[in-house]
């Protein structure tokens, strides 16, 4: 069995990423607004600086209170938008309820919009132009790439159809020419469904649901899902289970999950030269 180690994947774009940043002038600078109280948000804000200081990209984090009006959370991304040193803004997920998310995300300006969750961007990214692509989806390319994983004519199958990992990372399979089968919560018959798969690509968000009886012999299996367990770290795959008997699989942690700070700093790096 190949293990598929975003780890290695990420040292490699590290080196690149530092590299442009240090050839160029005027460094990129990443704001992160979040709003209200989240430990979740917390662990990936801090995820976020720590990674940016490694490459030299500062990130600004502006904490907003949980009680704030939507009208004065558009007024902080207003001045961020017009402020030149600026490349790249996002907006930490989920909002506190009163304020919509998706009139928050339209309003960040589409050039700045790293995470490419606004309309404008999505738009552009599902009619095939040049975007901003979800880090999730761009890191797991980015994997696939590293380890020469050819996607064309290949069966994907993947499980979820969110808009923030399913959809995104079902399209750029599709652009690279493989034939896709998306499955969620409804689709009857999921291991038939993912025992065809050449590539099975995992975004349930249920611990260890893919097990052997999902899997078969020289598939290879992106596990795309995290949870804390008390016995540590797990994906969505139970990967002891499967582990002998496909041909490569990423591991939960050290796998897809390196990636998506990765391939969001990608972006701000890709925003700032294209301002
Ligand atoms: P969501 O909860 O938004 O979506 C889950 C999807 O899986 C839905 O489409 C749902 O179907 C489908 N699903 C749920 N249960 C089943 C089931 N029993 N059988 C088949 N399909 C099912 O999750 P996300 O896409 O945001 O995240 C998926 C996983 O990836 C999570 O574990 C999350 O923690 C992880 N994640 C990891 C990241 C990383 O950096 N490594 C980044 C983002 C997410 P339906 O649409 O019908 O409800």
């Amino acid at each position: 069995m190949i293990l598929l180690s975003g780890l290695r994947v990420r040292e490699k774009i590290v080196e690149e990423l530092k590299s442009v940043i240090a050839s160029n002038k005027q460094k990129p600078k990443l704001s992160v607004i979040q709003v209200g109280e989240n430990y979740d948000s917390d662990v990936y804000i801090k995820q976020k600086i720590k990674f940016g200081k490694e490459i030299g990209v500062e990130t600004l984090h502006i904490k907003l209170p949980e009680d704030i009006s939507e009208e004065n959370v558009l007024l902080e991304i207003k001045k961020l938008n017009e402020d030149e040193s600026i490349s790249g803004i996002i907006v930490q997920l989920p909002l506190p309820k009163n304020i919509n998310a998706r009139v928050v995300l339209d309003f960040i300006s589409p050039q700045k919009d790293v995470d490419g969750l606004g309309s404008f961007q999505v738009g552009k990214f599902y009619s095939g132009e040049k975007s901003f692509i979800s880090a999730t989806a761009k890191g797991i390319i980015s994997l696939l790439n590293y380890y020469s994983i050819d996607l064309f004519g290949k069966n994907v199958v993947v499980v979820g159809r969110s808009n923030l990992v399913g959809k995104p990372i079902s399209y750029l399979c599709l652009q690279k020419d493989a034939t896709v089968t998306i499955c969620h919560s409804k689709t009857k018959d999921l291991p038939d469904k993912t025992k065809k798969a050449d590539i099975l690509i995992v975004a349930c968000g249920v611990p260890k649901m893919i097990n052997q009886d999902f899997v078969k012999k020289d598939q290879v299996v992106v596990d795309v899902g995290i949870h804390r367990t008390e016995s540590g770290l797990c994906g969505d795959v139970d990967f002891e289970d499967v582990k002998d008997i496909v041909y490569a699989i990423t591991p939960v942690p050290g796998g897809v999950g390196p990636l998506t700070v990765t391939s969001l700093f990608q972006n701000v790096v890709d925003a700032k030269l294209s301002l």
